[in-house]
């Protein structure tokens, strides 16, 4: 390999599509990556605010899982399985139930989907459908669900959206939590719509949303919209969906980001962290009285990726079997708070968003984000940004980053904003 490492000279911009876009912001190679830091190949070092946008919450190449996969593959365990039982799809489901279902009172049944977000809302999608008979779907501004073309109806970026070069259909769209102010319950307006036979709405098979709007902004739900949505969609006989790819898996501070708001959807959506090793592996939370697809009806040849179900079912056992971890995470969130108000105050007009290990500042701009984001990357930092505007500087850091690299990703975070907004200043004066 040439030692130039940069990838515009490389064989990325020779040949790997446009379409790539998250290497575009942090322009180096990759080689190697332990708990909350990635190695390039001049030998940098980073700490990673960005964690496959939420796909590692428990870090890069935890031990324990990594163990168990290498024990799995020494031994010829079983690498591809469609969706035949295996003992290891068994020991995941035992470890799910066990640790995270039954704790929480969920009678759910576990539908494997395709490995990907995107195919578990589809899936999500289409069950709800099949189970009332009906065609449209609430989802709200900001949201985001993935990019195939039934996620993408639901999807409400218009850049994404603009990809599809077709009409994308059977989803109605609402104002999220928050969406016209201060002054306005968006719940409301859904109410009175969903009420008011000539309002122009059909019928929902179901509502869908983030609780924390991931790719939208960070905007949170109220507790108290959450809880009138889902009454909502009962008395008005649509499946309350939510889509916890993002926000799941402890994003939030808890296993599901619902957890303590007195819901019950009647389909949860996961993917991103739910392998806990970065590999791919998605599924759908269904309560028992929904789960009326056929045998294959919702198909597909990845249903069984057994090396994720084996770091699956050391995840949940690992870090859910008791209240231990869940414990730090709050800690960690307020650190997180207590940091991010700091960067607020550096930026005129700037907004604290989300909940959780899932945070950020709306600074005003795109560009005034980008700007810190970029200069986070020449110290050492990876981070993103997320909103319309792309105006949202966004943490989403291992939920086991130990403190003291926790605290120096922040540091870095808070200098360079001071650096950006001072030079700003300075500019303007
Ligand atoms: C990432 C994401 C998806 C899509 O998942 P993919 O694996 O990228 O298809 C769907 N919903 C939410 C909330 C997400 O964050």
């Amino acid at each position: 390999m040439s030692t130039d490492t940069s990838a515009e000279t490389t064989i990325f911009k020779r040949r790997e599509s446009e379409a790539r876009s998250y290497c575009r912001g942090f322009d180096t190679v990759f080689t190697s990556a332990q708990g909350s830091e990635m190695t390039d190949a001049r030998g940098r070092r980073y700490i990673d605010f960005l964690a496959g946008c939420s796909s590692l919450n428990y870090g890069h190449n935890d031990p324990d899982m990594k163990s168990a996969l290498i024990d799995h593959i020494g031994s010829d365990g079983i690498a591809h399985g469609l969706d035949l039982h295996t003992e290891t799809k068994a020991a995941f489901l035992e470890a799910f139930e066990t640790h995270i279902l039954k704790p929480r009172g969920m009678a759910h049944k576990v539908m494997f989907t395709g490995p990907t977000g995107a195919n578990a809302v589809e899936a999500a999608m289409k069950l709800a459908r099949k189970v009332t008979g009906r065609t449209n779907i609430v989802a709200f501004t900001n949201g985001f669900h993935g990019v195939t073309l039934g996620a993408l109806a639901a999807t409400g970026n218009s850049y994404h959206r603009g990809g599809a070069g077709m009409t994308l259909n059977g989803v109605t769209r609402m104002p999220f939590d928050g969406y016209m102010g201060d002054g306005v319950d968006t719940a409301d307006l859904l109410e009175k719509m969903l009420g008011d036979r000539s309002s122009g709405m059909d019928a929902p098979a179901a509502i869908m949303f983030e609780t924390v709007q991931g790719e939208g902004g960070l905007n949170a739900a109220r507790p108290e919209w959450v809880r009138r949505v889902a009454k909502l969609a009962r008395d008005h006989g649509a499946l309350l969906i939510i889509d916890d790819i993002q926000a799941g898996c402890g994003r939030t501070g808890s296993f599901f980001s619902f957890e303590e708001m007195g819901v019950t959807p009647d389909i949860v959506t996961m993917a991103k962290s739910v392998s806990g090793f970065g590999l791919p592996m998605a599924l759908m939370l269904v309560r028992p009285e929904h789960d009326v697809f056929g045998p294959a009806e919702h198909n597909g040849t990845f249903r069984g990726n057994t090396h994720a179900f084996v770091t699956a079912r050391v995840a949940i056992e690992k870090f859910w079997s008791d209240r231990a971890f869940q414990d730090r995470l709050a800690a960690k969130a307020l650190v997180l708070t207590t940091a991010l108000g700091e960067l607020a105050q550096m930026v005129p007009g700037a907004v604290l968003k989300g909940r959780g290990l899932m945070q950020g500042v709306d600074v005003g701009s795109g560009e005034l984000a980008a700007e810190i984001c970029a200069r986070a990357f020449e110290k050492g930092l990876i981070i993103e940004t997320s909103g319309p505007e792309d105006q949202v500087v966004k943490v989403l850091a291992p939920l086991t980053t130990p403190d003291e690299t926790f605290r120096k990703g922040l540091n870095i975070l808070l200098d360079v904003a001071r650096d950006v907004t001072t030079q700003a200043k300075i500019a303007a004066e």
